[in-house]
């Protein structure tokens, strides 16, 4: 990966995760600087990793190559707007805010930018998420390979070519550590109910999932619905616990689950 000096505009648990990706990964920690109003925030991460910190988002912008704007998306007008004297000609921009369209940016910094729009999820703070990522035709290859690899340090990356599609992101993996938490939360409801002590509750749901996705990874070319079937022998326990899901219509109330998180995101643009 390039070494180009990074500014984050933000402290917090993703910024964090971000940085703790790219220095473990060997990303020289003099080249990364972390702004932020708050010293609670940013002098940990200058302290665990090696990193410059600030409270200046003016000058960390200034020295700055890439800029990662990582503060909360109703902060991100009042955050942009005193950087529109800074010439952000040859200044690469990535954003992580959800819901803030690409273009709207360059209202905020009143020039056009080159820039990233990023959607990553939660499992990117253990270095397991899946970022979507969107940038318009005119950003050059050499950009968007970086914003590329910035996002690999924390997990996987999926370009979309529309940004309507980052919407559609939100629904598939952006929301979706909640879809598998409740199912879990609900396992270990009833697993309680049954007798088991919440902490043994939980570890024995834990593991099953865990143990079932790593089992998806490891057989990688093979289709969920046949991992499912390689579990459910005819007329056993899991085929009367899965015709249950079916009565109940799981599939369907997860497609329109996964509809109304589009149509949310939609709204909230
Ligand atoms: P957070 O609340 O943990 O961090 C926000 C940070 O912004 C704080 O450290 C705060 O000190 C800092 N900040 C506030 N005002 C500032 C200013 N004027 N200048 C510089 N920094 C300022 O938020 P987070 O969970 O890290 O989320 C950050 C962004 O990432 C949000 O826009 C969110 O939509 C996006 N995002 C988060 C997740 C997630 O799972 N946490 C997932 C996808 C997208």
């Amino acid at each position: 990966m390039e070494h180009r000096n990074i500014a984050f505009i933000g402290a917090g648990n993703m910024a964090q995760a971000i940085i703790a990706g790219l220095v473990q990964g060997g990303y020289p920690a003099h080249k990364i600087t972390v702004s932020s109003p708050s010293a609670v925030r940013r002098e940990p991460l200058e302290k665990e990793f090696g990193i410059h910190s600030t409270n200046d988002n003016i000058d960390a912008v200034q020295k700055a190559d890439v800029i990662v704007l990582a503060v909360k998306p109703q902060m991100m007008e009042e955050v942009c707007k005193p950087l529109q004297n800074i010439d952000m000609s040859k200044k690469l921009v990535l954003t992580i805010a959800a819901g803030i369209p690409a273009t709207r940016y360059n209202d905020y910094f009143a020039t056009q930018l080159q820039l990233v729009r990023i959607m990553p999820n939660t499992p990117a703070l253990v270095g397991k998420g899946l970022s979507g990522m969107f940038a318009h035709n005119s950003l050059s290859s050499q950009d968007k390979q970086f914003a590329d690899e910035l996002m690999k340090s924390v997990g996987t990356t999926v370009w979309v070519e529309q940004e309507s599609a980052i919407n559609d992101i939100i629904a598939v993996a952006g929301s979706a550590p909640a879809y598998f938490f409740l199912f879990m939360e609900s396992m270990q409801q009833e697993a309680e109910r049954l007798g088991f002590s919440p902490e043994v509750a939980r570890a024995i749901v834990q593991q099953a999932a865990s143990g079932s996705t790593a089992l998806a990874e490891k057989q990688h070319m093979l289709p969920f619905s046949t991992l499912r079937e390689q579990v459910t022998s005819k007329g056993g326990t899991t085929a009367a616990a899965l015709m249950q899901f079916y009565e109940g219509k799981l599939p369907e109330n997860v497609a329109s689950a996964m509809q109304a998180a589009i149509k949310r995101a939609q709204e909230m643009e």
